[in-house]
Order: structure tokens, then sequence, then C-alpha cells
């Protein structure tokens, strides 16, 4: 048993009991990182001296004992969340040298709680990708091998590809990340850990580099589904600065986590199937569904008929909004600026040279869909297509209590494959995107390992505001699955 080994909530008690301190969890935590970020590149800054000297307050608050809820304890900080004096890249080299002079809501409540920084988490461009491949500072490695085939180096997923391999390769004790249409529920998958997207609002957006801005939505990665709900408590609230975060009460979402499913209704939506899907997810689906019904929940049968637009659609509006928010990269305000012969010059050169292909070709796609003569045949009936995908979830959600699917259709693929298609990547999402069109939580557990030794999650999909039963159900997954199994990388650390 080493340090490395406790949980988040189980660090927390340590601190408390003052057993261990801040200084050496977190030097314990630097030290992995200066061992092993090298090989996975899962945080693009990693700031030492911020986070002892956070450290040591939080050390001094614990010996005065005045705790808040993660007093001491380290978190990495998805490069998307600006913070203030640290510069924040959003993947992306326009960007590169763009340190913000303020804090986002959502890292600066981590913060109001007494969390350590110990640096900026990697990730796809503007978080636009499902591999972490399009990032500008590099790809990041998945800290997972396949058996058979131990050379192959594995993509972590994304957009949150630097947040999952940090947290599960052990080099943070959680992480923030950002869903738009998945990027917390499949790098968890492919990563072996949960991630939480909670409902659209429940986070505060302020702060955060936009991608598209009706589907944005923050939540944590972590070790348990606990240590998740233990983050989202602190994440979560009003913000009167994002007209979209809902005025709601923060519920306990830690205690939620031990209700149990008995007498809960679990939907089974039969749209979530995919040709080419590896039978073992299938059977990992099925074996989820046994382990709820012996927990006492009932299982029912539903159907989501919109499912099938949900990728398509979300292709639509995602670029639309991002061409948008993207706009303001201009070379005039921040970030880089290549200077040109004239205005218009100067933007063109300062965009050419900041953003890489795959943001490139989301803002021709926007641009397109947004455009006069388009504008009705594309966008207009993309929204009206969301508003079915919502009505689909309202409608089973008036039968059910939460629903239950696979996360991802794959377990964590190579670096490289599904690069010649863009659509093969865009495949990706096609279990998570519904739920982010329609806003609702979703959180994905690990569920098993299939005949790779490669992680596969499971997807755990809620009412509106309702996370509190997606913990309930998540942690019966995860308690059923008993799922202990750890990367390579970090077996017998
Ligand atoms: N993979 C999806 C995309 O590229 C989702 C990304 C995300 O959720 N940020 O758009």
């Amino acid at each position: 048993m080493t340090m490395f080994d406790l949980t988040l909530a189980a660090a927390r008690d340590e601190l408390r009991a003052r057993r261990l301190s801040a200084r050496e969890l977190t030097q314990s935590y630097l030290d992995a990182i200066a061992a092993l970020n090298p090989r996975l590149n899962a945080y693009i800054t990693v700031t030492p001296e911020r986070a002892l000297a956070q450290a040591d307050a939080a050390d001094a608050a614990l010996a005065r004992g005045q705790a808040g809820p993660l007093t001491g304890i380290p978190l990495a900080i998805k490069d998307l969340f600006c913070t203030a004096g640290v510069r924040t890249t959003a993947g992306s080299r326009i960007l590169e040298q763009f340190v913000p002079p303020y804090e986002s809501t959502v890292s600066a409540n981590l913060l109001r709680d007494g969390a350590v920084f110990l640096g900026k988490a990697n990730l796809d461009e503007f978080a636009m990708g499902s591999s972490n491949m399009t990032s500008a500072y590099g790809a990041v490695e998945n800290p997972w091998k396949r058996r058979q085939d131990t050379s192959a180096v594995l993509v972590p997923g994304g957009s949150s590809g630097g947040s999952a391999s940090a947290v599960a390769a052990r080099l943070a004790l959680g992480a923030t990340a950002t869903d738009t249409g998945g990027s917390i529920r499949q790098p968890a998958s492919f990563c072996g850990i949960p991630g939480i997207k909670p409902t659209y609002g429940r986070c505060s957006r302020w702060g955060i580099v936009a991608f598209a801005s009706s589907l944005d939505q923050a939540g944590p990665l972590a070790r348990t589904v606990e240590d998740c709900a233990i983050l989202l408590g602190s994440m979560a609230g009003h913000d009167p600065k994002d007209s979209t975060s809902a005025d709601r009460p923060v519920p306990d979402f830690a205690a939620a986590c031990k209700r149990g499913v008995k007498g809960l209704r679990i939907g089974v939506p039969r749209e979530y199937t995919m040709d080419g899907m590896p039978e073992e997810i299938s059977v990992l689906w099925q074996q989820g569904l046994a382990w709820m019904r012996d927990a006492g929940a009932e299982i029912v049968d539903v159907s989501l008929p919109h499912t099938k637009y949900g990728l398509a659609t979300y292709y639509i509006v995602a670029p639309a909004e991002a061409s948008s928010n993207l706009a303001r990269y201009d070379g005039v305000r921040f970030g880089l600026r290549e200077n040109g012969e004239d205005l218009r010059d100067l933007y063109e050169r300062t965009r050419a040279a900041g953003f890489g292909p795959e943001v490139r070709r989301r803002i021709l796609i926007g641009t397109y869909v947004l455009s006069a003569g388009y504008y009705d045949a594309y966008y207009v009936r993309a929204q009206k297509v969301r508003a079915l995908i919502l009505r689909d979830f309202t409608e089973v959600f008036s039968k059910v209590d939460a629903l239950l699917t696979p996360t991802a259709p794959s377990a964590a693929f190579a670096q490289g494959e599904n690069m010649d298609d863009p659509i093969k990547m865009y495949l990706n999402d096609i279990f998570t995107v519904p739920a982010s069109m329609a806003g609702v939580p979703g959180m994905s557990v690990p569920a098993g390992l299939d005949a790779n030794g490669l992680p596969l999650g499971l997807q755990v999909l809620g009412k509106p505001f309702d996370e509190e039963t997606v913990f309930a159900v998540s942690a019966a997954i995860e308690r059923a699955a008993g799922f202990s199994a750890l990367p390579s990388i970090r077996a017998g650390a």
C-alpha cells in the first residue's frame, strides 16, 4: 500500500487526521509527474511551485482545523479552464502564449474548497476530437497496454485525454474535464476510470474556453464514483456570470452513492447498439443489467427512436457554434498574431498559423451550415431534430429512473488508427452524443476488461438535474464489477 493507492476520499481523511501532509502528498504526485509525464504527455504545463505553495496553505488550514471539502487534494485541470496567471492553451497554437487574468468559476470553486492544482492537462485542440491526437502539444499516451501487442501506443480517448490519462496513471487524484459530445465519458471508458457529464447548467461555463456553448459542460474524472461525487459537489453551483447556469441547490452527491438501486426502474434503449461493435461490449452490457437486477432494480426495455440522428445533428450544431465562438481568435485581441499587409491579411495569416486541421475542418463545416441559403436546410433542421431527441428522453424518463448503455463502441485504439477518415473518428461519440443533445446527465463507469486486457465502460444516463440517481446506479455498478485492474505502468506502484 502506497500513498498512490489512496482514493480522494481516503486521502482527505488521512489529511484531516494529520497522518499525511498535503506537502508530502503533493510532492509525491509531482515526482510521479516528473517520472512519467515525459512519456504520457498528459500535462501541457506543470506548476510545481504553485502546487507546493497551495499545499503549504492547505497544511496550515488543516493545522488550524479549518479544512474545506478538498483541502490538500492534488488535481489536474484540463487546459480549457482559464487559470489566473497560468498559461491556458486550449490545446491550440493560437493560445500558446495566453495567460488569463482571471480564474474560471469551476476552478475557482475548487480552490475555494482547498484543492491543490498540479498543472494543466492536455486535450484535443479546442476540445475537438476523440483521441487527443489533435492537440498542438502532441498526442497523449493511454497508460493501458494491449496484453498481446504491448508495443502499440494506445490513445486515451478525447477530448479530455490528458485528464483521463493523468488520473488513470496516478499523476493526479482527480481532474476537471469538459464534455460537449462525449469528452468526459469516452476517455473515462478508454482509461478505466469513472467520469460524469452533469446536466447542462449544473456547472458554470464561465472562464472555460468555449467550443459549442449550448452543449459544453464541465465535470470530473476521478478514481471512484464517490470521488467524482465529491469533486462535482465542489465544481457545481449557480453562477450569475453564466446565464445558462442553473439556480438550483447542489445536492449531497456523495451521499447518493450509498443509496442503492432497489426499486429503481432502469431502461435499456434498444437503439444503443452498432454494427461492428465487439461482442464483448454487448456481453458486458447484459452483465451490467444482470448486476442491476440482482441489486433489486427492475429492467425495462425502452426506445429512443431519434438516436440514429444524434451524430448527424451533433456534427451540424457543434461545428456551427464552434465557428461562431472561434471567430474571436483574430490576432487582434489575444493570443497569436501573424502580421500581414492589411487587417484582412493579418486575420488570415494568424488563423492559418494558429488553427490545426481538425479545427479548420469544424470552422468550414460550421460556416457552411450557417451560411445564407443553407441555414434552414442544415442548422434549423438540426435544431428541430435536437428537440425530437430531447422529447425521446423526456418520454422515456416518465417511465424509468435511469438508462444503462455502453459508453463507447470500442476499447481504446492505437495512435494513428481511425485517422484516415473523420467519420470513423466521429463514430466514437455515437452513444454519448444523444445525452449531450438532450442536456441530460451521463456517467461512464469501468465495468470490465476486453480480451486484450483493456478497460470497457458502461454509461448511466439520468433525468435532468437528477445526478443523484446517476451516482446511485453508477456506484452500484462499481460495487458489482469490483473493477480493480490497474494500467501496467502503475501495477505494483
Ligand atoms: N468527440 C467529439 C467531438 O470531437 C466530442 C468532443 C467533446 O465532447 N468536447 O466533437
